[in-house]
């Protein structure tokens, strides 16, 4: 590993030298080595997302599994040739430790069950990788990334959207301000649920809700698009349905204050079907919409230029930066300070909402 780490230093500064760094760089280097993926929490993202994306992957690969049904098993072990040293229950995943065909446990739970297995999986010692919403509270969130420093591991959050093409032009954005000073940015997320069901998303203590489940990605949005901490948050919930959404909200609503007056307008809902990031600047406007989606991510702005769609896997896109970047020993892009501010702001959120009041943060 040292070898290759020394070896991949020295072609980057090779590279970045004759102007080929990284794109070229990364698919022309033969691949030697891939790192092993355990997934924690056979659900529908799980099984219908990660899994077949970590067949597309090409620095990482699904190497086991953590699960709590049985059942769910000889399906996983037959599709993708898991062996039965490698599959763990939650019981007795910290033997982990002692598997070297693990590199890094994907925690992919409900939100409120995110920090103890993170903090299980941290304490085996491999790299974590925490799904978003990154865990219930910041205090959680804290505990997390504390337990990843002790173990000296990386952590990283499964913000897909950071490394779209498309989010990363916004993201870029943010920094060149072609259209000039941003003034008010607008990220809205809504589906019209007419039977939310009786799953872990409408229960409050497993972390269920729209404001964690997509409120997050608006939230996320507002900073990575202005490139600026919110100073204050003002925060609403509304509730068309109390007899359907007994424990959490049906819509919010929220603004937050950036400095120099600028403006963040955040919504979820579950009455209206909506999926826009819009930003107003000095000189004109830009926007994404969907903003947060799977595939089909596009956008256009007020002097006709196009953010077309990106034909490519977007979990696979994120687990292959995730994993390249420890092989390479760089920062991670999404690291869990990032995950917790987030959640800060969705604290503020509901405190608003309760009290009525601004909630100052600086
Ligand atoms: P699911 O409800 O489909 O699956 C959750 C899985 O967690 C279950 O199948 C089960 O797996 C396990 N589990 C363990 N304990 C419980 C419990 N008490 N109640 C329910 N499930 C339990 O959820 P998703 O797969 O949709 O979401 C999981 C995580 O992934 C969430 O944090 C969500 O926010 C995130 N997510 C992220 C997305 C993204 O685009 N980045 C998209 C979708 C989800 P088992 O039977 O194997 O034990």
């Amino acid at each position: 590993m040292q070898k290759r780490r020394t070896f991949i230093k020295q072609t980057g500064i090779l590279l970045a030298g004759i102007g080929l760094w990284p794109h070229y760089a990364f698919k022309k280097r033969p691949l030697k080595e891939k790192l092993g993926v355990c997934l924690v929490g056979l659900g529908n993202y799980s099984t219908n997302l990660l899994a077949p994306a970590l067949q597309l992957t090409q620095y990482c690969e699904l190497r086991g599994i953590v699960t709590g049904t049985p059942s769910k098993i000889p399906i996983w072990q037959k599709r993708y040739g898991i062996p039965d040293k490698n599959v763990y229950n939650y019981q007795n995943m910290d033997r982990m430790a002692d598997n070297p065909d693990i590199d890094i446990i994907y925690i992919v739970l409900p939100t409120g069950l995110h920090a103890l297995y993170a903090i299980k999986a941290a304490n085996t010692g491999k790299h974590v990788w925490c799904e978003k919403p990154m865990a219930k509270s910041a205090k959680e969130c804290q505990a997390i990334i504390d337990a990843c420093i002790q173990n000296n591991v990386t952590l990283s959050i499964g913000y897909r959207m950071q490394h779209e093409p498309n989010t990363k032009k916004i993201i870029e954005w943010s920094k060149t301000l072609p259209y000039g000073k941003i003034k008010k940015v607008k990220a809205h997320v809504g589906f019209k649920i007419t039977n939310p069901g009786n799953t872990w998303r409408m229960d409050k203590e497993l972390g269920g809700g729209l404001l964690y489940d997509v409120g997050v990605y608006c939230i996320n949005a507002l900073r990575y698009t202005f490139g600026e901490e919110p100073i204050a948050v003002m925060g609403k919930h509304e509730n068309t349905r109390p007899e359907v959404y007994k424990e959490v909200p049906e819509t919010s609503i929220f603004e937050f204050d950036f400095p120099n007056g600028s403006i963040g307008d955040g919504k979820t809902t579950a009455t209206q079907s909506v999926n826009l990031l819009h930003a107003d600047c000095e000189k004109g406007w830009y926007e994404l919409e969907p903003f947060q989606a799977y595939n089909g991510v596009q956008g256009r702005s007020s002097d006709g230029t196009l953010l077309n769609t990106y034909i490519e896997n977007q979990q696979a896109r994120q687990m292959d930066d995730d994993a390249l970047a420890i092989m390479e020993n760089r920062p991670m892009m999404v690291p869990g300070e990032e995950g917790m501010k987030d959640i800060v702001l969705l604290e503020a959120i509901n405190e608003s909402a309760e009290t009525g009041k601004k909630v100052m943060l600086s």
